[in-house]
């Protein structure tokens, strides 16, 4: 069977967490949106592998995010394990917010230890959560992943321009959601992000549109925004996404161009 392009790219998004999840699985498939589907505890594995069974079109994280790393710390071997069946490793991070300001400590060392497995593994995908963490996202996936075959997506970045640059130097990718493209400071932001490094995302439920969650779909008027930022046209970004999608999973070693 011939394999279907997407034509639109979701990175981080929570399936699991509507109402009518199984419908929205479905539905990335049928509106061939690329999607990451990630996940909060190391618990909901093996649902959403089973889920994603079926839909071609996404990808599911194994995480540990970090707002519930305090409380669910004692998963990290059940973690570990399923490590072992995928390359993706999502949502997992660091939140300083002074919601969970209490737990930092803690969750410094869980994203440690995942950062230390995911070296060890090689070929990983994460995408990581920073609030207030910037910095210290930054100098821990430097110390853990330089040199190491698994990459970082950095969701939702909430960094300055120059800690985005910094970012890009360490070879972080950029999933870009409709609220960081609403802010006035978008552009001078995005101009600080290498463009072959950027994907798409809705962070959904989390996010609304319309006043109702945000689903894959909803991807789309991002895209039409972030070509406004770009100053690109529709088409060619959509394009630049794809691109990135495919250099991002492709198997580190290998490039793009065909054997003579
Ligand atoms: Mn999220």
């Amino acid at each position: 069977m011939a394999k279907i392009e997407p034509l639109l790219i979701d990175y981080h998004c929570h399936l699991d967490l509507y109402p009518n999840y199984e419908e929205q699985f479905r539905a990335c498939n049928e509106n061939q949106i690329a999607t990451l589907a990630v996940t909060t505890i190391p618990r909901a594995w093996p649902r959403n592998k089973e889920l994603a069974g079926c839909s071609p079109m996404v990808r599911v994280g194994v995480g540990l995010h970090p707002q519930l790393a305090a409380e669910h710390a004692q998963e990290l071997g059940l973690f570990e394990k399923y490590l072992r069946e995928t390359r993706y490793v999502a949502e997992v991070g660091l939140d300083a917010g002074p919601a969970y300001y209490s737990t930092y400590g803690l969750q410094k060392e869980v994203f440690e230890d995942i950062l230390r497995l995911c070296s060890k593994a090689g070929g990983k995908i994460l995408s990581v959560h920073a609030v207030r963490a910037t910095r210290d996202v930054l100098k821990m996936v430097e110390a853990h992943l330089t040199g190491t075959t698994s990459r970082v997506v950095l969701h939702w970045f909430t960094g300055s321009a120059s800690e985005a640059r910094e970012a890009a130097e360490l070879g972080c990718y950029f999933s870009i959601n409709q609220s960081m493209l609403e802010k006035p400071t978008a552009a001078r932001l995005l101009a600080a992000m290498p463009r072959e490094r950027l994907l798409t995302e809705t962070d959904g439920p989390f996010t609304k549109t319309a006043n109702r969650p945000a689903v894959p779909s909803d991807v789309e008027r991002t895209v039409d925004s972030l070509a406004g930022v770009l100053n690109s046209s529709v088409g060619e970004t959509r394009s630049l996404l794809y691109s990135n999608l495919i250099a991002l999973e492709m198997p580190v070693g290998q490039t793009g161009a065909s054997d003579a």
